[in-house]
């Protein structure tokens, strides 16, 4: 049996076409294809604006910044993400502040946010990041009531679940993203995620003035649009006492700080092409989290993400799939040896060293920590085999039952 990663792209001769087709056309960066897979990607989450990014890092930075975030601002997060969700937040000199998990869930718990905002005098918070942790997507309805009871808004990191929704109070499903109840979601699409660019990202929002602000931001806070200028047209031209007439062609103007996050075209063609197989790939994500859920529901040594949205539905887009046991060193080290290789998501960010420096400390948060001794995602990408998968739960088994 070769070596089965928790995670693993697929590359099909149709995304192979699509990339070499743009290497031979006349744009190598910021063609026709970013605006192809901004729009079809919009269309997909159901979201007004889609900005293509280089990566979901910078995603996450642009949305801070289109969010308003400044230094001496306090944005609240979980600790159980990748670190990018929190350092966003510092890229712009913010304070990020963390609230503990639900123990069912694995998500940042919305009752520990309300308990920190009623702790606190009123605007101590401007923002929350919730993550749509391992696919599972978040009631963004609930968080949307609370933050606007204290004014603040929200940004959704949504790299783990493009194609999860969730059913809202009226039983609308909202796609997580589509910007109904987030102000901004971002996305990934390094190799492991749902849809492959290499590197990419992409933020979505239904706000045209943040989705202006984020065109310009991505590209040095340059504008080229001529009612936006401010310069006068004598500046402009070069030509003294100019005051009429239309502004050059050649001028643009640099009016924020901004930044180089441009996604390159033929990333963005292979991302077009994979999202074309986005519904195909969650079927088979999900089809894989019910073999597993079937395997282990009676196993009292494991413990599963819980789908809890009361009686309401939800699509958990299963980008990890996530299981708690006692002993997870030990099958993480039995696993390996049959070239089974799981992974861990995630040491908690309030504990890594930058974080520990800001004066967050091992206690802070019970459950994310026990949550973190405990968590192991095991294979799931749409192109794990039965075969594959039935060996990773035999293996599992045999460890358990040898203990
Ligand atoms: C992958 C990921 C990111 C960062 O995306 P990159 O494209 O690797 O920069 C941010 N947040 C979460 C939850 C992620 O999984």
């Amino acid at each position: 049996m070769k070596p089965i990663p928790y995670g693993r792209q697929e590359i099909t001769a149709s995304d192979i076409q699509a990339v070499t087709s743009v290497l031979t056309s006349d744009y190598l960066t910021q063609g026709p294809n970013i605006k192809a897979f901004e729009d079809a990607f919009a269309a997909y989450i159901g979201a007004k604006y889609a900005v293509a990014v280089s990566n979901g890092t910078a995603a996450l930075h642009l949305a801070a910044m289109a969010a308003g975030v400044k230094p001496g601002d306090r944005v609240i997060t979980t600790p159980i993400t990748f670190a990018a969700s929190a350092n966003c937040v510092r890229y712009c000199g913010g304070e990020v502040v963390f609230a503990d998990i639900d123990p069912d869930t694995f998500l940042l718990d919305i009752n520990k946010v309300r308990a920190l905002l009623e702790q606190h005098p009123r605007n101590t918070f401007q923002g929350i990041i919730p993550v749509d942790f391992a696919g599972y997507p978040v009631d963004m309805e609930a968080f949307r009531t609370l933050a606007d009871e204290y004014g603040m808004w929200i940004i959704e990191d949504a790299c783990h679940a493009p194609g999860a929704w969730f059913t809202d109070s009226k039983g609308v499903r909202q796609m997580a993203g589509n910007g109904v109840y987030a102000d901004l979601a971002i996305y990934s699409f390094h190799p492991v995620k749902h849809i492959a660019a290499g590197e990419g990202g992409m933020i979505t929002t239904n706000d045209e003035t943040l989705y202006k602000k984020l065109l310009t931001l991505r590209t040095h806070g340059i504008t080229k649009n001529q009612n936006d200028f401010s310069n006068s047209l004598e500046m402009a031209t070069g030509v003294p006492g100019m005051e009429t007439g239309t502004f050059p062609g050649w001028y643009m103007e640099m009016q924020d700080l901004g930044f180089n996050y441009r996604l390159t075209d033929f990333q963005a063609a292979l991302g077009l092409s994979q999202l074309q197989r986005a519904d195909e790939g969650l079927m088979r994500r999900v089809e894989i989290a019910r073999v597993y859920d079937q395997a282990f529901q009676h196993n009292d040594k494991i413990e599963c993400q819980q789908l809890q949205l009361k009686e309401r539905d939800l699509e958990h887009a299963y980008h990890l799939y996530v299981i708690k046991l006692a002993d997870r060193l030990g099958l993480y080290n039995y696993l390996k040896e049959k070239n089974i290789y799981a992974q861990v998501h995630y040491f908690p960010t309030h504990l890594m060293p930058y974080y520990r420096q800001q004066g967050w400390k091992p206690g802070d948060f019970p459950l994310a920590e026990k949550y973190y001794s405990q968590c192991l995602s095991l294979p799931m990408f749409p192109s794990l085999t039965e075969k594959e998968q039935t060996f990773v739960i035999d293996q599992i088994n045999q460890f358990l039952t040898s203990k």
